[in-house]
């Protein structure tokens, strides 16, 4: 890419993504670049179609709860346990809470923990360098969304770098078995929708009940395609939109938005300054949804040994780092 930074990342986003759509040859050429596997990914695009099922089912303020009820948990699966726990090892926790986290995790379907993880630790390895695996600098906006999972070549498990976790064979077994967790998820959805006004006695037409198809339309479909590209704009727009108070190598950003879509995950430049933290707000006023429930969780037992940020590291910032240098200069032109 020529022009990074962009001046307006957000039409720079649009058209880096309509050219890569349109001319898919562009993904196959330069290092990190590789060809996307259109048939392989079928059930990804058919996932964003039945998003038109709202339609087809009536519609209710209560669905609309159900879908947000199991958007939160399930992104609270990727952010608490695929990226800080297993991507991160930023806390610690026992192996049957550890196996809930990948369980909670798959429901999301962006595959299993170990995937999820050991891509994640490559892009903290080479962060917008040329072996970026998803880097808009390098192959642009739609590439870092999500044509880089699209790519037989990141279909692959790199079992190497999260030898850490392969020795669990649970967790191995859902990894290589990545489908379970979501077909079992939407048996949940429908099962939930269908014996909800039996269960709590509440009559049909009303506000509050539901049916089986309406928590698969909205929760399963509609959620599911939510929480995908909430998640996926980690790797693209907040490496493209937003503030840099930290000077890293990289061009992560901090961004509101993504911080409350993502649970916390939004203090992106914050997490490429200081990525082994189980805190990504590293100031009181950056919600980090994430982070709270986490020391929830460690007040009750169950995590523990949550990574804190060091003072020194939260007061590094770039502003910082530049007055210092001045000091430092000034003092030596008064030597
Ligand atoms: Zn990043
Ligand atoms: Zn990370």
């Amino acid at each position: 890419m020529t022009n990074y930074p962009p001046r307006r990342p957000v039409l720079w986003a649009l058209r880096t993504s309509m050219s890569d759509i349109i001319d898919s040859n562009e993904l196959s050429t330069g290092d990190t670049k590789m060809e996307i596997d259109w048939v392989r990914c079928i059930p990804f695009y058919l996932l964003h179609l039945s998003v038109v099922s709202v339609f087809f089912v009536e519609f209710s303020w209560m669905a609309i709860i159900m879908m947000v009820a199991m958007y939160f948990p399930r992104m609270f699966g990727l952010t608490g346990f695929y990226h800080r726990y297993f991507a991160h090892r930023a806390y610690k926790t026992s192996r049957w809470f550890q196996f809930v986290g990948a369980v909670l995790g798959g429901a999301a379907i962006q595959r299993g923990a170990l995937w999820w993880a050991s891509h994640h630790r490559d892009h903290h390895r080479h962060s917008d360098t040329e072996k970026d695996i998803h880097s808009p600098k390098q192959t642009g906006f739609f590439y870092s969304h999500m044509g880089w999972f699209m790519t037989k070549q990141n279909f692959e498990f790199k079992a190497d770098k999260i030898k850490d976790f392969t020795k669990f064979p649970e967790l191995v077994f859902i990894n290589k078995h990545d489908v379970l967790i979501p077909v079992l998820f939407f048996i949940f959805c429908f099962c939930t929708g269908h014996f909800w006004n039996g269960i709590f006695g509440i009559e049909e037409g009303s506000t509050w009940a539901l049916s089986g198809w309406q928590v698969v339309a909205y929760a399963f479909c509609l959620g599911t395609v939510l929480l995908y590209h909430s998640t996926f704009f980690v790797n693209s727009l907040a490496h493209v939109w937003g503030t840099r108070p930290y000077k890293t190598t990289d061009t992560s950003r901090n961004n509101l938005l993504i911080a409350i879509l993502t649970m916390g995950e939004g203090w992106h430049n914050n997490h490429h300054h200081f990525q082994s933290s189980a805190r990504n707000g590293f100031r009181w006023y950056q919600i980090d949804a994430t982070y709270m429930i986490l020391k929830l969780l460690s007040f009750v037992g169950i995590v523990w040994d949550l990574k804190p940020v060091p003072k020194h590291v939260v007061h590094r910032t770039a502003k910082a780092e530049a007055d210092q240098a001045r000091k430092e200069n000034e003092n030596a032109t008064v030597v």
